[in-house]
């Protein structure tokens, strides 16, 4: 049995329609899962039936997070708020962490898990080191330093890797039992791992559009830890 990856996507107000890249849906069938593309339905019976039915899941990229969740007034730099899909997500993916399922959080992923577990996120960054790059998507633009002690490192074993970057907000104040697993030369961080869950990871890059070793690995690994154990009546005892 394949896993099944919820994926959560956005929603396009003027034209009343869900959408999602589909390089997430190929990363997840790449890494051998079968992809489920949710829509935004906040009900607590919709969430726990999705955290139920799901293997694992994959918080997508996306605009900005409502700055009133951390208890500040937007700023001039902030871009666009949904807060359907605000509302939505975090109930998701508080949902998710109690369930102890393996979830991937992409980009705004990565920013909405902080905020979950009470961190916050700086609303528009200003550093020297280009962090919405105008390459391909694909394009690796700067380097993350690992933390030789962290998961991501196992899964690589290289102290720097580089990455693709399309964000102009960062994590600030870190939220709880979040480790910092890679940061950007500037200081940002650009990974974190939630070390009371199973694999609970979030990265600021967006690895499924990303064509190197790590970003495959990231899939993978999120597929397997989702892969449902298996059953007694499936395992033979032979002698
Ligand atoms: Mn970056």
């Amino acid at each position: 049995m394949q896993p099944l990856i919820g994926i959560t996507g956005a929603f396009d107000q003027s034209e009343e329609k869900y959408y999602l890249r589909s390089s997430y849906v190929a990363a997840v069938e790449r890494a051998g899962g079968v992809p489920a593309v949710i829509p935004y339905v906040c009900t607590s019976e919709a969430v726990t039936a999705y955290v139920r039915s799901c293997d694992g899941f994959v918080f997508s990229g996306g605009g900005d997070i409502d700055p009133s969740f951390w208890l500040e007034e937007p700023q001039p730099g902030l871009g666009e708020v949904d807060p359907w899909r605000d509302l939505f997500e975090i109930t998701l993916a508080r949902e998710v962490l109690v369930s102890d399922k393996p979830a991937l959080f992409i980009c705004r992923g990565i920013q909405l898990l902080n905020v979950v577990l009470g961190g916050d996120v700086v609303q528009d960054i200003c550093t020297n080191i280009q962090h919405q790059q105008r390459a391909p998507r694909y394009h690796p633009s700067h380097d993350v330093l690992l933390e030789p002690q962290s998961r991501l490192f196992r899964l690589i074993h290289q102290p720097v890797v580089r990455v693709n970057s399309f964000h102009h907000q960062a994590l600030g104040r870190i939220g709880d039992d979040l480790y910092i697993a890679a940061r950007s030369r500037d200081g940002l961080v650009e990974a974190v791992e939630h070390t009371a869950s199973r694999f609970v990871l979030g990265v600021q890059w967006h690895p499924e559009a990303m064509k190197d070793e790590l970003s495959a690995r990231l899939f993978s690994t999120l597929v397997e830890m989702a892969a449902p154990p298996l059953k007694n009546a499936q395992i033979r005892v032979t002698g």
